[in-house]
């Protein structure tokens, strides 16, 4: 363990071990208990924990993880670093303490998690404050859901989102890069739908040049193939991170997804399923389901962000473009100055802290700048820390 502990008031200590900089959290001294109620400077409430349980993945998605950065070279988070099930379970529970609802797994690719259901079983065992159970999801990259589904489901998942970027094999292999069939990740999403996990979600990472030309052809299977239980999403290509050389003219605006999907199957808008939720949705007008897209970039949604994320070996992040996380894991594995564990208390006390100080809104500002401008500060990675 890297970190050094440090009482209010002192300056940052950067911890050692780190892929990404980091800072202990402090501990406030009278912090009141967590309430469901705590607020950040910008008055968002904390409702979503990402949690990343491996930065490993089986594909190389070219505006994720290029081949060239992520090859046999690369040096993946040693296994000791790594959260245990108990030390996520436990974040996790803290984390409900202050009004989180909404866990999603992600990664890397979540199901290569070795036993990953065994965790889903311990997320699913906890309760809001209210006794409610949470609402717990998975994003996954499909490729290994045939093989999983009927465990996840039986430890407690719900639902499960897959990421999906053309139905043409071609393009869907040259884009996964590791010449993964789409054959396979179609009969994952199959499979998944006959054990009852629902909705499924199908996230399409939309490229220009790249694979816009799959928009259409990718929704009307979805329609035809799986019904309106299956909802498809496009989601804009993301300057995150900082290795996919990312540039402003491969984003196509979600306008222009809708205006091309309306044109074959007409779209009439709906409201949102709840507060702070990414997607904005569109039904089919003759009943064949939904669909949704996320617009990250033309359309900023960080005044409602209500999204922390936790890092595979327990660092917290607090929004996706941020290059600074707080280590947890000096608290879940370290000692009070008192020669004792921390306790739940400051833990949570010390969560509560960090969120009530967070101001981020990148997405914003971003817009703000109206441009890309080149500049490419050195940031968190999506296979990191998830999406
Ligand atoms: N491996 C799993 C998967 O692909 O579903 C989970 C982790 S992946 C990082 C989570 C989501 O982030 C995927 O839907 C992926 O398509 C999306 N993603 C990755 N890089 C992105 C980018 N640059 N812009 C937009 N979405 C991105
Ligand atoms: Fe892996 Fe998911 Fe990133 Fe693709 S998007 S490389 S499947 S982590
Ligand atoms: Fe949230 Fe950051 Fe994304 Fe804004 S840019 S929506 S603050 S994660």
């Amino acid at each position: 363990m890297g970190g050094t502990m440090r009482a209010m008031g002192e300056p940052v200590i950067p911890v050692a071990d780190l892929r990404y900089a980091a800072t202990v959290p402090q501990i406030p001294a009278d912090a009141p208990a967590p309430s469901s109620e705590v607020r950040d400077r910008r008055g968002r409430p904390l409702r979503d924990l990402r949690i990343s349980v491996t930065d490993r993945c089986n594909f190389r998605c070219t505006y994720c993880m290029p081949k060239e950065l992520f090859g046999a070279n690369y040096k993946f988070l040693p296994q000791s670093s790594l959260l245990s099930f108990e030390e996520i379970t436990r974040v996790a529970r803290l984390f409900t303490a202050h009004g989180v609802h909404k866990l999603r797994l992600t990664g890397g690719e979540p199901l290569l998690r070795k036993n990953v259901e065994n965790l889903i079983a311990m997320l699913a065992a906890l309760r809001t404050p209210a006794g409610e159970p949470l609402d717990i999801t998975l994003t996954t990259n499909g490729s290994l859901l045939a093989r999983k589904a009927q465990a996840l489901k039986d430890a407690g998942l719900q639902r499960v989102t897959v990421s999906l970027d053309s139905l043409d094999d071609a393009t869907f292999r040259r884009m996964n890069d590791v010449d993964f069939p789409v054959a396979d990740v179609l009969h994952g999403i199959r499979v998944a739908q006959q054990v009852g996990l629902a909705p499924i979600k199908i996230n399409m990472v939309v490229k220009k040049g790249t694979n816009e030309h799959e928009i259409v052809p990718l929704a009307r299977h979805i329609r035809d193939s799986f019904g309106p239980g299956v909802v498809l999403r496009f989601i804009e290509y993301m300057d995150v991170g900082a290795s996919n050389g990312w540039r402003m003219d491969e984003v196509l605006p979600s306008a222009q997804v809708i205006e091309m999907i309306d044109r074959v199957f007409p779209l009439r808008p709906l409201e949102p399923n709840a507060p702070g939720e990414t997607a904005q949705r569109w039904a089919y007008r003759d009943g064949g389901g939904e669909i949704g897209v996320i617009s990250s970039v033309t359309r900023a949604f960080c005044r409602d962000c209500n999204r922390a994320r936790l890092s595979t070996e327990g660092k917290l992040f607090l929004c996706l473009f941020a290059n600074h996380g707080h280590d947890l894991r000096a608290l879940l594995r370290g000692q009070h100055p008192e020669g004792r564990p921390y306790t739940d208390a400051e833990i949570a006390a010390a969560i509560g802290l960090i969120w009530s100080q967070r101001e981020d809104r990148y997405s914003e500002l971003r817009a703000l700048q109206a441009h890309d401008t080149g500049a490419k500060a050195p940031r968190i990675e999506m296979h990191y820390i998830g999406g």
